[in-house]
């Protein structure tokens, strides 16, 4: 027995076709006065979907994590400008700020990620003030339309497109063992992987590969759905709990930590470690992950990354209340700070 939702929304499939595509789908949403918010190296599409659509304010300050104060300017010039619409282009972190101006204000976004983060996919939004990250749920935050485009992420550094690709693999492993996970997001991030193993390894080997890069937003837009569904597994929690406290770059962190979740998880939920295995074609679904992490050279551990040694029990204390009850496997403080451990450390995993 299960009960499932997928959420609705439009998506418009091209590559090179982002401002093309972007200007349909704000013509059909009837906007008039847009709020076009940008990642600075995106000026060019930007300018582009400017031309030929009616922007009324540009926001390029994007900061990650979306600290509160920023999306308060962002909404306070929202409102002053009397906006209807809202058109992101950039990563996870341009998306969460036009998420949080739609959390106040109601209006429709259509996102077009430059990134394989997939926040655009989902209806969840996430804010920092001071060290901690609050993220909640809402309908209004997705993203009516995503306009996606293989084209716009060759400019993005091959370390934060593996980095990136290892997030949308966490949003569908995680997705296995959340509190929501059913047979139609299980079977949605699975299809999801076996899209993001190949592409991935696709667009390393050469990074003009458009094809590489399609398979790979493919299936990044594919594992967010079933996140989204799914909602937030024990790995997610983790991940928040590091980016929020101590300012860990968000697709890093996930790329480093998800083998280690898995190797704890793993024996407790077997129908997922064999999904990863299978398509991976390896025996054990946590060195498999991190071989694949090693492979397409994501950074091996949190200590590389910046997390300090004193910090991992502080970490672990953050996470434990945000702990999934129905995580496949009791976690108890000393387990967390375990998994971290290995994590900070980059033990090998066999
Ligand atoms: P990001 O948006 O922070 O981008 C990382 C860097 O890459 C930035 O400097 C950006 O300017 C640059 N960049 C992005 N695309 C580029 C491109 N095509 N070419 C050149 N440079 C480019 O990183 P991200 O990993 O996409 O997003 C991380 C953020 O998204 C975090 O805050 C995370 O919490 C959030 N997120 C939210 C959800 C959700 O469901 N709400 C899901 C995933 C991520």
């Amino acid at each position: 027995m299960f009960d499932h939702v997928t959420l609705g929304q439009r998506i418009l499939f091209g590559t090179g076709a982002a401002a093309d595509n972007a200007v349909a789908a704000v013509e059909e949403l009837g906007a008039r006065r847009i709020l076009l918010v940008h990642d600075a190296f995106a000026i060019a599409l930007a300018d582009a979907i400017a031309e030929r659509a009616p922007v009324v304010r540009r926001i390029d300050e994007i900061v990650q994590h979306v600290p509160v104060e920023n999306a308060e300017r962002a909404t306070a010039a929202a409102v002053a400008a009397d906006i209807d619409a809202i058109v992101t282009i950039g990563g996870g972190s341009a998306t969460g700020l036009a998420k949080a101006v739609a959390l106040r204000t109601g209006v429709p976004i259509v996102a077009i990620p430059t990134t394989f983060a997939g926040s655009e996919a989902t209806d969840v939004w996430g804010m920092t003030e001071g060290q901690r990250k609050t993220t909640g749920v809402d309908p209004r935050v997705l993203p009516k339309v995503v306009v996606y485009d293989a084209a716009l992420s060759v400019g993005l550094p091959a370390t934060l497109a593996v980095a990136s690709g290892l997030n949308a693999v966490a949003h569908a492993v995680d997705g296995f063992w959340a509190p929501r996970a059913d047979p139609i997001n299980r079977a949605l991030g699975t299809e999801g992987l076996r899209a993001l193993f190949p592409g991935l390894r696709g667009l390393i080997a050469d990074p003009g590969d458009l094809d590489a890069r399609e398979q790979t937003l493919y299936g990044a837009y594919l594992a967010a759905v079933a996140f989204a569904s799914a909602g937030s597994g024990l790995h997610h929690k983790i991940c928040h709990a590091l980016g929020g406290a101590f300012n860990l770059p968000h697709a890093e962190t996930h790329a480093i930590v998800l083998p280690y979740v898995t190797a704890f998880n793993a024996p407790f939920a077997p129908d997922a470690a064999e999904r990863v295995q299978e398509l991976l074609g390896v025996q054990n679904a946590a060195a498999g992950l991190n071989a694949l992490r090693a492979e397409l050279g994501a950074p091996a551990s949190l200590a590389t990354i910046g997390l300090k040694e004193s910090d991992i029990r502080r970490a672990a204390e953050l996470a434990l209340p945000a702990v999934p009850p129905s995580n496949p496997r009791p976690v108890t403080v000393s387990d967390l700070e375990g998994i971290l451990r290995a994590a900070w450390v980059g033990e090998q995993i066999v």
